[in-house]
């Protein structure tokens, strides 16, 4: 029954979000999102959006919103681009920045949207492995390309490159626009923000999903040189204008204006992260460092997969990749000390059980 479908879409394997599910008590760690709540500042100002001006469109540049961007972050307003959620502003880069028939350059393992927005603009890629450790190899990415895509740290394995590195990446790519990927650098790792003065090729593109707890609300920010941002306003203004509507523009304000209660909650996360990777390695487990949060974690001797499963079982969720090199790893978000508790006794209790 796909006989109208385009050929694209025939042919492309859409991204697989983690499962959302429903029912029942359960330890949800699949999809890094915040286990804490947004803080109350930002619940007020959402409510204080629910009036009869939800009857006019929204602001379509979110103005105020990228005014208290710019407070933040030090960057004009008019080099600061909102979109919804940061998924939205990566798939606008690949139709602002990118022909069909570019070659673009990410990580063999990365966020696997970048593959799939690929192949649905019809832009090719190399993939430049990681090395051994996991680590991006900077160097590898030689300036013969159309553009880079990188998720600094990495998702899902969690490793950050060096703000140095970056630069010399940024440094030798000039024909091309180099995208950085922030979503969780709020958890560790150096922003590139302060590079963007320095290249008119850089991208760099952030979330309110994971640090500001605001994975419900879709919210991302573009920032970069004022041309690449009017080429992500053409592109926006090409397929929607209105794709942030007055609640989360003005959720996301106050979520910039709040920075108590966002470091309060980072800092707990990456506590219960250094407790958590230290538990896991006393019980054998292989942990990678991580600077985000979430860990990927396998076992000496059980498969990753039956792991996953044993989990699901006992209505802990956590993420299993069925790819090449990762798929003896599960990806567990971070949650409240709570949480990980069940998490860390339920699979000890699977290791023991599975002797
Ligand atoms: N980039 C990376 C590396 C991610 O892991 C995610 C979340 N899955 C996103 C971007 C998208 O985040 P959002 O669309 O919620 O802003």
């Amino acid at each position: 029954m796909n006989k109208y479908w385009s050929e694209t879409i025939k042919g492309i394997t859409p991204y697989v979000p983690g499962e959302q599910p429903r029912a029942g008590r359960l330890v949800k760690l699949n999809t890094n999102e915040n286990p804490y709540p947004p803080s109350p500042e930002v619940l007020e100002a959402m409510k204080a959006a629910v009036t009869d001006k939800l009857r006019l469109y929204p602001d379509p540049n979110c103005s105020r919103l990228r005014e208290a961007a710019s407070r933040l972050y030090g960057i004009p307003a008019e080099q600061i681009f909102a979109g919804n959620g940061s998924d939205e502003i990566l798939a606008f880069c690949f139709k602002a920045f990118f022909d069909p028939g570019d070659t673009i350059l990410f990580p063999d393992i990365t966020y696997n949207f970048y593959e799939v927005y690929a192949d649905l603009f019809g832009v090719s890629y190399r993939t430049v492995p990681l090395t051994e450790n996991f680590e991006v190899s900077a160097s590898e990415f030689s300036s013969d390309n159309d553009g880079i895509i990188l998720a600094n740290p990495n998702a899902p394995t969690g490793k950050t490159l060096s703000l140095e590195d970056l630069e010399t990446l940024i440094q030798s790519n000039r024909q091309a626009v180099v995208i950085i990927d922030e979503a969780y650098i709020d958890f560790g790792g150096e922003s590139s923000i302060g590079l963007i003065p320095k290249y008119d090729n850089l991208l760099v593109i952030r979330t309110f999903s994971k640090s500001r707890s605001l994975a419900g609300l879709r919210i991302g920010l573009a920032m970069g040189n004022r041309s690449l941002i009017e080429a992500l306003i053409r592109v926006r203004d090409c397929i929607n204008c209105f794709t942030v509507d007055w609640i989360a523009q003005a959720g996301a304000i106050a979520s910039l204006e709040d920075t108590g209660t966002f470091s309060h909650y980072i800092g707990r996360i990456t506590a219960t992260r250094g407790r958590m990777t230290e538990y896991l390695r006393d019980a054998d487990f292989h942990v990678i460092d991580s600077s985000t949060n979430f860990l990927m974690m396998s076992h000496p001797f059980l498969r990753a997969k039956a792991l996953y499963e044993a989990l699901r079982e006992k209505n802990i969720f956590v993420r299993y990749f069925p790819k090449p090199r990762i798929d003896n790893y599960l990806r567990v978000t971070i949650g409240t000390d709570e949480e990980m508790d069940i998490f860390y006794d339920a699979i000890l209790d699977i290791v023991k059980n599975t002797h």
